[in-house]
């Protein structure tokens, strides 16, 4: 939990991200406005757009041949979203901070730079954020300017993280839970979990969507799941897929999930739940479009692929020095510098 100085802090960025945003505009799209292609209705007040990314395993860096975008590129997808829409949410389903050199000699510090140089709201941990130890995750958690939530990750029986945030946009509330795939446990070191558990993600999704439909009245439920889509065995007792665990459970308006690297184009309905996944390594970035006009929420999802991005935008400087800055740093930690 962050303490109201933090918010403070965090608020002030977020204002001083918009300032530079909109100096920036002009110079960040090629073709400024000339087509509304990632704009679709455009802009209203009772509209919410939720930008998504997922299992980026510290892509950080443009990688044009590997269709990877890189953090310059969703910089100036977001940067855009904040121009043009009044209401924007930017989370990240997990297995971020960690898989690349530029993260792992600096244990993650570059990919949480550049996650706060473009001001994330929301974050939940994937399995692979706990491979430097869960004691660097917290350690990050605490340069982190946004969010980590995560419901069913306990410690001697205490929530390691809030397994919810609730966010006042517009004059919406929109609640998001954290879910982690219980399979955490086996797929890192188990140095790196020791004493964590991974609890059953049905038990936490039914207590949590209760609370922020009961006691916080939110006006859209998020699963924000590191968790995995695909088919589930249905012998097993535990269930591990966001298909399974959406059939099971009710009160989800929209799963933003990660794990399995799945794209999924337009998001798949399951009942009333939309689950959407932007594939991996920051090779798309997801939109969400959530309107609220008709007084309950009707959600589009679409995503940016990396062609779309290198096409229609200019990759933002400020990240791109941000960047340059980590390679110099993870060099210099790697020579012991
Ligand atoms: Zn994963």
């Amino acid at each position: 939990m962050k303490d109201e100085q933090g918010m403070n802090r965090r608020d002030f960025l977020k204002l001083s991200g918009k300032t530079v945003g909109t100096v920036m505009a002009a110079g960040m799209l090629k073709f400024p406005f000339a087509q509304n292609a990632f704009g679709s209705n455009g802009n209203s007040a009772d509209k919410v757009v939720i930008l998504h990314t997922n299992d980026m395993h510290a892509r950080i860096e443009e990688n044009a041949d590997d269709g990877i975008m890189g953090m310059a590129y969703v910089a100036s997808i977001v940067k855009d979203f904040r121009e043009r829409y009044d209401n924007v949410l930017l989370v990240d389903a997990g297995d971020t901070i960690h898989g690349r050199p530029i993260a792992n000699v600096l244990e993650g510090r570059s990919v949480v730079d550049t996650m706060n140089a473009i001001h994330y709201d929301v974050m939940t941990p994937g399995n692979h954020d706990f491979n430097f130890g869960y004691d660097r995750l917290l350690e990050l958690e605490e340069d982190l300017e946004c969010e980590l939530v995560s419901a069913n990750v306990t410690r001697d029986g205490d929530l390691m993280f809030d397994p919810y945030t609730v966010r006042e946009i517009g004059g919406h509330k929109v609640g998001i839970l954290g879910l982690a795939t219980p399979v955490t446990r086996y797929t890192t070191h188990p140095d790196n979990v020791r004493g964590l558990e991974f609890g059953s993600v049905v038990d936490a999704t039914e207590q949590y969507v209760s609370e922020l439909r009961g006691n916080h009245d939110v006006d859209l439920v998020v699963a924000l799941g590191h968790i995995g889509y695909g088919a589930n065995n249905p012998d097993e007792a535990e269930v591990r897929t966001t298909d399974e665990l959406v059939r099971r459970v009710d009160g989800i308006d929209l799963f933003i999930d990660g794990h399995s690297h799945t794209r999924i184009p337009e998001g798949d309905k399951h009942g009333d739940t939309l689950v959407v996944q932007a594939y991996e390594y920051l090779k798309d970035v997801g939109v969400v479009e959530v309107d609220f006009a008709s007084g309950s929420p009707e959600i589009s999802a679409r995503l940016i692929s990396a062609e779309d991005a290198f096409s229609n935008y200019e990759p933002d400087e400020e990240m791109k020095d941000l960047l340059s800055q980590a390679r110099e740093d993870a060099v210099d930690a790697r020579l012991g510098r």
